[in-house]
This record gives C-alpha cells, structure tokens and sequence, in this order.
C-alpha cells in the first residue's frame, strides 16, 4: 500500500458489531469476561484498548514498522525509552534537542545515574570519539529543532549498530511521510503526535514504532507497568488526523518552501535556515533521507535583539505566537523565550540560537496571505 492509502486505512477495520465505519470510541475502563480468563483478548484499559488497538497499528504501517504505542505525550513517549537503560548506561543525543527531551535527560535521569552527552551529530564523523562501553542509548532528532540542521540517520545508525548502541529518531518534525528512520537503520521511532500526525492543534500524545520484538515487548511492559495511556478520545481524534496526513504535511511543505525564499529577499533578514536550500550545509542528506523538506523554516534579524525579534513576533495576524506545530493553523515562535528557555544561554548561542531567531511553524493556508502577514510584521523594524 502506499502511503496516503496507509494514511486512511491501515490499521482501521469497520467495527464488527455495527459496520460503523469509524473506529468507535471505547470510552471504557474494564472489559467483562466470560470466565476468569475467558476474554475477547481486552481485560482492563491500561493495558489495552480496541481505539487504541486501531491507533497504534494504523502508526505502526505509516513508519513501516511492526509495533506502534501510544503515550499519553510525546515526552511520555521518550520517557518510557529512557526507562529501558539503567543507572549507569550513557546516552548521546543531537545538541539542539528539543528543549524537553534535553530537560528529561538531564533533570530528571541525570539524578538516577543516566548520564547523556549532546554533540553535533549532523557531522557523523564526530560520534566515535564519544562513545564508551557505557553508550547504551543514540537519540536523534532531524530536522533539528529550532536550527534545521540535517543528521544523516543512515551513517548515524551504521556506526551505532557497530557499538551495539539502539537507535532512537525523534521523528516529530519531519512526519513519516517525509521520512520513514527505520528503513534507515534505527531501531525505534519515537513522535509527538502532538505535532503533524495530530495536525490540527487539539491533542497531546506520544507513539513509539519499531520493528522489534525485543524492544516492543520491553515498551509495552512499560506502558502497562508505569501507566501512560493515552485516553480513547483522543486516539480517536489522532486517528482522523492521521487520514489527512499525506494532503497537509505535502502543502505545509510547499508552503514553507515558498516562504522561505521570500525571507531570503527580505532586507531585514539576515539568515534563513531551511534544508530545501541548496545552500544549507546538509541539503544533499535532507533531500537523500527527506521527500520534501517539510513546514519548519527558522530565521534571524539582521537587528540582533530580543527587542527587534519581539516586534515581529507581535506583528502577525496570521501566523500565531504560540509554542508548538504541525498543524493546519501556521505559528510564529521564539525559541531563546518559549520552547528552548531551558537551555543555557552559552550552550544556545553556540548552535546558533540567538535571541532574535524566530520559527515558524508554516501552515496550510494560502500562501499569498501568508506572505503578506509577514511582510507587514517585518516593515515594523
Ligand atoms: C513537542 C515535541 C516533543 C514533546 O512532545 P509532547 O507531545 O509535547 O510531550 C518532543 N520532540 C519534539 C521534536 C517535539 O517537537
């Protein structure tokens, strides 16, 4: 099947006890058994759930894996992987992290001895020198968060393998229509379905898809074990969300195409970080490992201030200042205040991440009121 006929089928079956085409939501917490043990394979709703059933093979297909498990958040998500090592065992992970996965390493398993290293990882060269007998546990995320880079998960994941290190990509930004990681070589696939797969702003939740056994196994003791369960409400709405998938993500990208290029021309920007320019430094990577470049463009202020970036940030209409993406609505954000405030300023500005750089998060609206809306903020420096 290809992909936007995954989107809409895979894993949903009419549901046998009224041909209702919609997967129902079981909006239940037990399952009555005929004798004891004698069940319709659910017994109580932390550990399964047929909503939830739907969701999570539905996810499963679109990354090209066997087992998809849904979180009650994309951190719940990463939280459950973490919970696989133990104290001891060191993670490496790409230096501009999503502001919370760099916080859950660091605060929370740091104190129960997880140590975890962030490097450059859009240079794979640079991987060998960190690892140690200790390396459990790769944590990539590409396209990077808030600066666009590129990690090129095939040459990551073969180095890693060599180590015997599990590989984890972070798939949030690019979507599985963009980039499938596991046909790459890693070993799970974590997302905030937050984000694209939800599309429309309305739901939190986290999915984790592999291929294997072993891991799913371990994940799915974890999930029941620690108990974060998405609700079935909302792996009802995830699944009619995921049924456009393939038509948004296509024009976000289209549009963030455009928009790029007309920052580009805009005499108050200095810098546009987009991996669909030929200029970036790991464009061939991203159009290798990418179908499209997807709906994230970052970029910076020739008036290099907060107070400057702030201007902008008030000036649009259309674009929402608010944390988070991937839906249909386009969002303008300030990384250095909102999503990456929990980074040290030196270890910020080193990526690049200064405070007038501003993201976008471009939508599926027009684009020629996209492109006004930030003409005009941009004519208010
Ligand atoms: C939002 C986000 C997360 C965290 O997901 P939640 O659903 O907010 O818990 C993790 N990684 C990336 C790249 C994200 O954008």
């Amino acid at each position: 099947m290809k992909f936007g006929t995954k989107a809409i089928h895979a894993g949903v079956e009419p549901d046998p006890s009224s041909g209702a085409i919609m997967t129902p939501i079981f909006q239940t917490s037990t399952y009555v058994q005929k004798a004891p043990g004698d069940h319709k394979g659910y017994e109580y709703a932390r550990t399964q759930n047929p909503t939830r059933d739907a969701l999570q093979k539905s996810l499963a297909a679109l990354e090209n894996g066997r087992y998809g498990i849904c979180y009650a958040s994309g951190l719940a998500a990463m939280d459950a992987i973490v919970k696989m090592l133990k104290s001891g065992d060191e993670v490496i992970g790409t230096n501009d992290l999503y502001g919370g996965s760099y916080r859950l390493l660091t605060k929370c398993y740091g104190q129960f001895g997880i140590k975890s290293h962030f490097i450059d990882l859009t240079d794979p060269k640079k991987l060998e020198g960190y690892i140690n007998k200790n390396t459990k546990l790769l944590w990539i995320e590409t396209p990077t968060n808030p600066m666009l880079g590129i990690v090129d998960i095939k040459a990551i994941c073969e180095i890693a393998k060599k180590h015997k290190i599990l590989t984890v990509v972070d798939n949030t930004f690019a979507s599985p229509y963009l980039q499938q990681p596991l046909d790459l070589g890693a070993d799970i696939v974590m997302h905030s379905c937050t984000k694209y797969l939800g599309g429309h702003s309305d739901v939190v939740m986290g999915a984790v898809i592999t291929r294997s056994k072993r891991i799913a196994d371990k994940l799915y003791f974890i999930q029941n074990a620690t108990g974060a369960v998405p609700g079935p409400q909302d792996c009802f709405l995830m699944l009619r969300g995921i049924k456009t998938l393939h038509l948004r993500v296509q024009r976000s990208s289209e549009n963030a195409k455009a928009i790029a290029e007309f920052l580009l021309k805009e005499k108050k920007v200095s810098k546009v970080y987009y991996p669909g320019f030929k200029t970036h430094p790991n464009h061939k990577i991203a159009k290798k490992q990418m179908s499209h470049f997807g709906g994230m463009v970052s970029f910076d202020l020739k008036a290099n201030t907060f107070a400057a970036a702030k201007k902008v940030l008030k000036g649009t209409k259309l674009f929402a200042l608010a944390e988070s993406l991937g839906g249909v609505e386009s969002l303008i954000g300030h990384p250095a205040s909102m999503t990456h405030a929990s980074i040290p300023k030196e270890d910020r500005l080193k990526v690049g991440l200064t405070d007038s750089l501003i993201r976008l998060s471009v939508g599926i609206e027009d684009i020629e009121d996209l492109k006004a809306d930030l003409a005009k903020a941009l004519s208010k420096l």
